[in-house]
């Protein structure tokens, strides 16, 4: 029996290779004249090209975006969008510099213009993250929404093979944990199967032809819809875990995403019969679980904790991290079994279904 209550979030979303070159108009549709075009510095020739695309409706590009947001870079930005006169800014990037656009967002109100070039989906989220004296704080905040999201196929080309793999991968588990969100509704659980469908089937696209334009076109379109999941339900041990690994352990987002899932669905498997089924399905696999760890083997991700960083002797206490701040997950979170998961997750071995 269906019971669920579905407040979508509003933002629009223009979907084609090539859509960049609408930017200015989505500028101009915002009502603004002065956009500040955010990038990371490996981003800058990209950004570059946006602000001339945009001609005189470009305030010129910073381009200082960095992982998780540190609050000195969101002051800078905040600072650098008054001193300019930006009455808009466009983040082409990843979700650090998307973080970044929220960041300035959250104090100015203004309007942000996403372009996304991996698959993270921050863009379709009012979730913002910033980091100070060490501590990542997160928080949900409609005006840090973007406005406006353009997804444009042809500027994730440039993503090379390996980070797109993870990426993917991490847009897969906003969707897989979306399946058994306490919040769930069955609008989401229709984006999020059909997520990783997408995504699936564009990963495995890129990995036999890396310049194929629909295969990114397809990863894209997937990390949309597993995106727009992440921003409408809440998620669970897999998203907690991932946290504490990267806050604490200063761990890469998107590849510890990669790693962990599996063993986190494995987990979960016995209390979310009907998420498992849809991943499962979605993967084409028996097991949703599996169906993941067979899926990172194939793109030959990075298969354990211990290489991309973590030391075994920390795995004690990523477990009383994880223990610390109770939260909601389908399955009880028990010390055994999460510190088996750890170990596993580290070793790289297959996940306990
Ligand atoms: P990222 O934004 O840190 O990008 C990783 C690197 O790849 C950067 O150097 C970037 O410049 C480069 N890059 C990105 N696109 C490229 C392209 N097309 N070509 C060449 N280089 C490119 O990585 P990410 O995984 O997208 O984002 C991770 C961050 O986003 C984390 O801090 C995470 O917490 C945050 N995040 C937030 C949300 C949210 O809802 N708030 C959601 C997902 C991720």
């Amino acid at each position: 029996m269906y019971d669920f209550t579905y407040t979508s979030q509003p933002s629009k979303v223009i979907f084609a290779a090539g859509a960049l070159a609408r930017v200015g108009e989505e500028v101009q549709a915002l009502g603004a004249e002065k956009a500040l075009v955010l990038c990371t510095p490996e981003q800058e020739a990209q950004a570059t090209a946006v602000a001339e695309l945009l001609g005189p409706l470009s305030a010129g590009v910073f381009a200082e975006a960095k992982m998780h947001v540190p609050i000195e870079t969101a002051r800078r930005a905040r600072d650098h969008a008054r001193s300019v006169g930006a009455d808009c800014a466009v983040a082409i990037g990843g979700g650090s510099t998307v973080g970044l656009g929220k960041a300035i967002a959250l104090e100015s109100s203004l309007p942000i213009i996403a372009i996304p070039t991996t698959y993270a989906g921050s863009e379709m989220t009012p979730i913002y993250g910033l980091t100070e004296d060490g501590l990542k704080r997160t928080g949900r905040d409609a005006r840090v929404l973007p406005k406006t999201v353009i997804y444009d196929p042809m500027l994730s080309s440039s993503l090379p093979l390996g980070l797109s793999f993870v990426s993917g991968l991490n847009a897969i588990a906003h969707a897989a944990e979306g399946l058994y969100a306490r919040d769930g509704n069955p609008v989401m659980s229709l984006m999020a199967e059909d997520g990783i469908r997408a995504l699936a089937t564009g990963l495995r696209g890129l990995k036999t032809d890396p310049q194929n334009l629909s295969a990114r076109s397809d990863c894209l379109y997937g990390a949309w819809l597993c995106g727009s999941v992440l921003g409408h339900v809440g998620m669970a041990l897999h998203h907690k875990l991932c946290h504490t690994l990267g806050g604490s352990f200063n761990l890469p987002h998107a590849e510890t995403h990669a790693i962990v899932l599996p063993h986190a669905l494995a987990y979960n498997s016995d209390a979310a019969h009907d998420a498992m089924n849809r991943i499962a399905r979605a993967l084409g696999s028996e097991n949703a679980a599996l169906g993941v760890f067979e899926l990172g083997r194939e793109l030959n991700i990075p298969s354990g904790l211990r290489e991309i960083g973590m030391q075994e002797s920390d795995l004690d206490r990523a477990c009383d991290i994880a223990l610390a701040n109770p939260y909601w997950n389908p399955r009880p979170i028990e010390r055994e079994p999460l510190r088996s998961l750890l170990q596993d997750a580290w070793n790289g071995k297959p996940p306990r279904v």
